[in-house]
């Protein structure tokens, strides 16, 4: 159900009201295109937790194929009017913030599915919040550099933490480009919608737990020019895990691919419980 630029303007306005750009409100006017990616993604049964539903365009054809959607929208104004737009039982619209929100309590416990056309000016902390956290399905809009920050390769400028947990715990893929013109206001640049779904069991069992892992790989990263090792605590225990891994003791983590510093991770975190023990 999504809506027409002339019926987004005549909605807004009858709320005095105008698209926030500081929200990042660009509503998405391709239903057919939304209505594709829910296809894609296969939520045939799951909760679905959405960020920022705005006018509901991805909300509509969520709401269709998911058991229940929980939908956290911080314009408040926006938050009010939804329920009027999409009357349904399954829909629970939560006003709030999506990065200061416990998702944990709203979708209580279970495994679910996060979608959103994010924000733009907040998708990495929404990745690094939410992929730790393993939804089994996350299919999300967001803007081609946001994009190309789940995909990246080491060495890449963009090489990082969200590339790093994507690639271990998830199978990515990127399943369309949207032109500006599939949005009111316009943004000035092109989207993508990707989906990621997270791997099998066997597979996540051999990982180290994804939060370890997204604080492993933010240390290891966290002045890019300087070498691993000295991105760590300088108690030699990098260093010597390095040398037992046959590896370049001045190797710098943006160079390393992501099995290597999963496995790193792995034997760091196990050195560290010996030295609580
Ligand atoms: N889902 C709608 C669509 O596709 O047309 C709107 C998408 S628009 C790109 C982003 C939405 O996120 C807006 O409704 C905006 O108000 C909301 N938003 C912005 N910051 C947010 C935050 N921190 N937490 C939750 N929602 C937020």
């Amino acid at each position: 159900m999504a809506h027409t630029p002339e019926q987004i303007r005549t909605i807004l306005a009858a709320e005095g009201r105008k698209a926030n750009r500081a929200l990042g409100q660009n509503f998405c006017t391709d239903g057919a295109l939304l209505a594709s990616c829910v296809d894609a993604a296969g939520l045939d049964g799951l909760p679905v937790l959405e960020i920022g539903p705005g006018l509901g365009a991805l909300t509509a054809p969520l709401l269709q194929r998911a058991s229940r959607v929980v939908a956290v929208e911080k314009d408040a104004a926006l938050a009010a009017l939804l329920p009027s737009l999409l009357p349904s039982e399954r829909l629970t619209v939560v006003t709030g913030d999506i990065l200061r929100t416990d998702v944990g309590a709203l979708m209580q416990g279970e495994d679910f599915a996060l979608c959103g056309n994010l924000p733009y000016y907040i998708t990495t902390p929404i990745a690094e919040q939410f992929l730790p956290m393993l939804p089994r399905v996350l299919l999300l809009m967001v803007q081609q550099e946001a994009a190309a920050r789940f995909f990246a390769a080491p060495g890449d400028r963009v090489y990082g933490p969200v590339a790093i947990l994507s690639a271990l715990y998830y199978e990515a893929a990127r399943l369309f480009s949207v032109p500006p013109g599939s949005y009111y206001p316009q943004p000035d640049v092109e989207s993508a919608v990707i989906l990621l779904r997270r791997r099998d069991d066997d597979a996540l069992k051999a990982l180290p737990a994804a939060n370890a892992m997204l604080r492993f790989s933010r240390t290891a990263l966290s002045m890019r020019r300087k070498t691993l090792a000295n991105n760590f605590p300088r108690d030699g225990r990098m260093s010597a895990l390095l040398a037992e891994a046959g590896l370049d003791p001045a190797v710098r983590a943006e160079t390393l691919p992501p099995e290597t510093l999963a496995a790193l991770c792995t034997a760091y975190s196990a050195d560290d419980a010996r030295d609580v023990r």
